[in-house]
């Protein structure tokens, strides 16, 4: 029997990540100077070819001749302000996803509710995000962690990292709606996209022999995917490229592979590995 492949139909690219791509490709391809202020996407591949084309990724704001995008995943109110203070021209291409959830949080505060986002405080959206609220916030991972915070506050606004397994968002709400006389708004900021992956490659990964999901070490919703995946297979495993997956030395032959992959990773990663694992009967 020759090795089967499954690929998960949600694998790769989401529309946020592909109008950041494509917005900066069309710029480099005018000819302008296109600079981007942090990593443009966490895929390092995607971002290696936008180097080579032109692409400058700055990490701090100064003044520049050119234009400079403002990443998929949000930055801070100051950060965007000290670049609107520069001559350069900002194109911000924010996911429309993650302005929701900046929103959100400008409302529920403004509004004087207490706000709790759940999903990691060092992920740069959550660092960009939290900024549009100042300091009535708090960042949880878990349920396990609201206790405190309701003892604290009697006005809870809860939102959520657009990444996140709807799971632990909606643990937490739950456990708030329990709460007696507490005035609780919920908005829910998950990311359909990244849901739909999380759940077709988790069924996925049930059904066949080895699991492989690609994506950039730094993507935050790749490891996430990578890491429900595992908890119903063991055999599984997050790359970058089909490369790394060699270097692992898995014996695919007459195996049956699942291949998902995160928001950030690019189809021809995905055909690269897809067209290379073929080879391997
Ligand atoms: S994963 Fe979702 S929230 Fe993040 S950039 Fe893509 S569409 Fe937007």
């Amino acid at each position: 029997m020759a090795i089967k492949i499954i690929l998960a139909d949600s694998a790769g690219v989401c529309f946020g990540v592909e109008n950041a791509v494509s917005t900066a490709e069309k710029e480099l391809f005018k000819d302008n100077k296109v600079y981007s202020y942090g990593p443009l996407i966490h895929n390092p591949q995607s971002i290696e070819k936008l180097e080579e084309n032109g692409l400058e990724v700055i990490n701090k704001i100064e003044n520049k001749n050119g234009k400079i995008i403002i990443r998929a995943h949000g930055i801070t109110v100051e950060e965007e302000s000290s670049l609107g203070e520069t001559d350069s021209e900002l194109i911000d291409m924010t996911c429309p996803i993650v302005k929701r959830l900046q929103f959100a949080i400008k409302a529920l505060t403004e509004d004087g509710y207490h706000v709790i986002i759940v999903g990691d405080k060092d992920h740069p959206e959550i660092i960009g995000a939290k900024s549009y609220g100042k300091n009535n916030i708090s960042i949880i991972k878990s349920v396990n962690e609201i206790d405190d915070l309701i003892k604290r506050f009697n006005k809870i606004g809860v939102v959520a990292q657009t990444t996140i397994p709807v799971e632990n968002f909606w643990s937490v709400v739950d456990k708030l709606k329990t709460i007696n006389k507490l005035d609780l708004k919920v908005i829910d900021t998950l990311c359909d996209d990244i849901h739909n992956k999380q759940v077709e490659a988790k069924e996925i990964a049930k059904d066949v022999d080895v699991m492989i999901v690609i994506g950039g070490r730094n993507s935050s919703n790749t490891k996430e995917i990578a890491k429900l995946c595992k908890k119903v297979n063991p055999l599984t495993y997050q790359v970058e490229t089909y490369d790394q997956l060699k270097q692992l030395e898995i014996d695919f032959k007459n195996k049956t592979i699942g291949i998902s992959a995160g928001a950030s990773t690019p189809p021809w990663i995905i055909k690269e590995a897809i067209d290379k694992l073929m080879m391997v009967n």
